[in-house]
């Protein structure tokens, strides 16, 4: 074992890092190396794929902390967060720590140990198209949008179109991500919304064996409202569950309900064996916690009980 993992890391030989000025030169430097060059952030994600020998490639890191993209404004109808903002900073934003609606966000930034959460960006995170990290899910429940600044300015996605399969995302050669907008919605009942994030992990400092992000309504009749389910591990990408949601849109919040959400979460999940579980695990793990979910969502909106 060692030596396979002496091999691989020491053909990881970047010859520069570029503290980059401006937008337009990370773009001209991603048109001229392609490949071979790589946005670094905190580097945690492009050193574990490192050791695993995946970076050979790469010749060029490039750092983008010298272009301002380290902030979280609520803006109009919009927070916008910078691509480099640590996971830390915007677990700590009061809106993110008191708007029941957006709580997912700082729950999911707390379950990722206290180190690596001080270090980490939010573009990191998002970019290493990895399942089994926290924010993609979240930022799915949450309907966002990603700004992706290239060579023919800022193109703006839904997150949901933006993983493509395992390790592969839509952004383009000469792209990079500069944004994150989370629309507030604030007109649309917005004091009966709430959204929660709950993984299961091996051991605290793990990545989630599973982790599932509900934000959901339910109106004064106890029906539910706008329902939003994401994933992450239980799949080759963090995903949405469209059959669930819509099992949960317009009922009522009892029982039965559940039962019936959650038996379609485990059908809808697409999950692999690895060192943390089975896909029967986490085919269990998925209606566990959705139904965990939506009473946790429930019980900040002061919905009461299922009846
Ligand atoms: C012990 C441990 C436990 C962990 N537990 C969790 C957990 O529970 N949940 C969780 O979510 N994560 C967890 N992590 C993983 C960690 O959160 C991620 O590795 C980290 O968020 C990646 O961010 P980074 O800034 O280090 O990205 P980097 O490693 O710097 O970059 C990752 C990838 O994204 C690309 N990239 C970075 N920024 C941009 C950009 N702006 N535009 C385009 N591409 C970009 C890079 O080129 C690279 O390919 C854990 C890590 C460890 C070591």
């Amino acid at each position: 074992m060692p030596q396979i993992y002496k091999q691989s890391y020491s053909e990881f030989r970047p010859d520069e890092y570029i503290y980059a000025k401006s937008k337009e030169e990370v773009i001209a430097i991603l048109k001229q190396y392609g490949e071979s060059a790589r946005i670094v952030g905190a580097g945690i994600t492009l050193h574990e794929m490192a050791v695993l020998g995946f970076l050979p490639h790469v010749k060029k890191l490039i750092d983008l902390r010298n272009l301002g993209l380290e902030y979280v404004r609520v803006e109009g109808a919009q927070v916008r967060i910078g691509a480099s903002t640590r996971l830390r900073e915007i677990a700590s934003n009061d809106f993110f720590r008191k708007d029941p609606a957006f709580q997912t966000v700082s729950e999911a930034i707390d379950s990722i140990p206290l180190q690596v959460a001080n270090a980490a960006t939010l573009g990191g995170n998002l970019c290493s198209a990895v399942p089994i990290l926290s924010m993609p899910p979240v930022l799915m429940a949450l309907d966002a949008e990603l700004v992706l600044t290239g060579s023919k300015g800022d193109r703006v996605i839904s997150i949901n179109e933006f993983y493509l399969d395992y390790l592969l995302t839509s952004i383009q050669p000469d792209e990079f991500l500069s944004e994150v907008r989370i629309p507030t919605r604030e007109q649309a009942g917005r004091n009966k919304r709430a959204s929660t994030y709950l993984a299961e992990k091996v051991v605290a400092v793990d990545y989630p064996t599973l982790s599932l992000t509900a934000a959901l309504s339910i109106d004064k009749d106890s029906k539910f409202e706008e329902v939003r389910i994401a994933v992450g591990s239980a799949g080759r990408i963090p995903t949405r569950l469209p059959n669930t949601e819509k099992s949960l849109q317009g009922k009522k919040f009892e029982n039965s309900t559940l039962d019936k959400a959650s038996e379609s979460a485990a059908k809808e999940i697409d999950p692999s064996a690895d060192l943390r579980a089975s896909p029967e695990y986490r085919r269990t793990l998925v209606s566990y916690l959705l139904k965990q979910a939506v009473h946790k969502c429930a019980s900040k909106i002061g919905s009461g009980g299922p009846r």
